[in-house]
């Protein structure tokens, strides 16, 4: 399978024939195709497999095929992950892949000032990447809103659990609205974890690499 075999969007095609990405990793071609049906995803996979291109590329397709303008303190598709180094690498990849889209793409993250976050969310973004504590910050101090969430990616569920995050996540679980796609990623699948993922998920397609 070729990366023009898969049916995204043109503009996507072009950012992946710019970086010489031609042959998808194996948990592209597991996963591009249920999440472009709008499939929910539990996949059980390490970072350096090819997992951001796997969930952000289908959602690409998305956003592009349904473009509307965010509304404002709200964004059409989140993406949690653990840490502040994490999200910065997805949110440069996203950047990558979506140059001749027409999308924002943002991070919030603590142990920054808080200040020029919320001045981010005020007009709405389309992709968010966050990490929990500070995203609930912003969420209690009216910067942001969940209702509009299109898309959610969970990334590094484990990680998270290790970094003490349950609560957040709990808390977060409830913030999102019940209509939308849901991706749940994990290097290691415990039943803890797998526990975790049924609270996210409905009727996944599972994959593992
Ligand atoms: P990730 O697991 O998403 O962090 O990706 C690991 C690295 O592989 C990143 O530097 C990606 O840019 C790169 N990458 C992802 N998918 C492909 C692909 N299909 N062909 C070549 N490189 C890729």
């Amino acid at each position: 399978t070729q990366f023009n075999q898969l049916g995204l969007a043109e503009p996507i095609q072009r950012a992946l024939a710019a970086k010489d990405y031609n042959t998808p990793t194996p948990i592209q071609i597991q996963a591009i195709p249920p999440l472009l049906e709008g499939r929910d995803l539990c996949g059980i996979a390490q970072t350096g497999t090819g997992k951001t291109a796997a969930f952000s590329l289908p959602s690409l397709h998305y956003l592009s095929e349904n473009p509307m303008r965010s509304p404002h303190k709200a964004c059409r598709m989140l993406i949690l992950s653990p840490t502040r180094e994490l999200a910065s690498q997805i949110a440069e990849n996203i950047r990558g892949y979506a140059k001749f889209m027409r999308l924002s793409v943002e991070t919030v993250f603590g142990g920054v000032p808080v200040g020029k976050q919320k001045r981010k969310l005020e007009q709405g973004v389309d992709i968010l990447v966050a990490t929990p504590g500070r995203l609930l910050d912003l969420i209690d101090q009216r910067a942001l809103k969940l209702d509009q969430v299109e898309i959610f990616v969970l990334d590094e569920a484990d990680q998270m659990l290790d970094l003490g995050f349950i609560h957040d996540l709990k808390r977060l679980a409830k913030l999102l609205p019940h209509r939308r796609q849901s991706l749940f990623f994990s290097a290691t699948m415990p039943k803890n974890i797998e526990q975790l993922a049924k609270g996210f998920l409905r009727d996944p397609v599972k994959v593992s690499v």
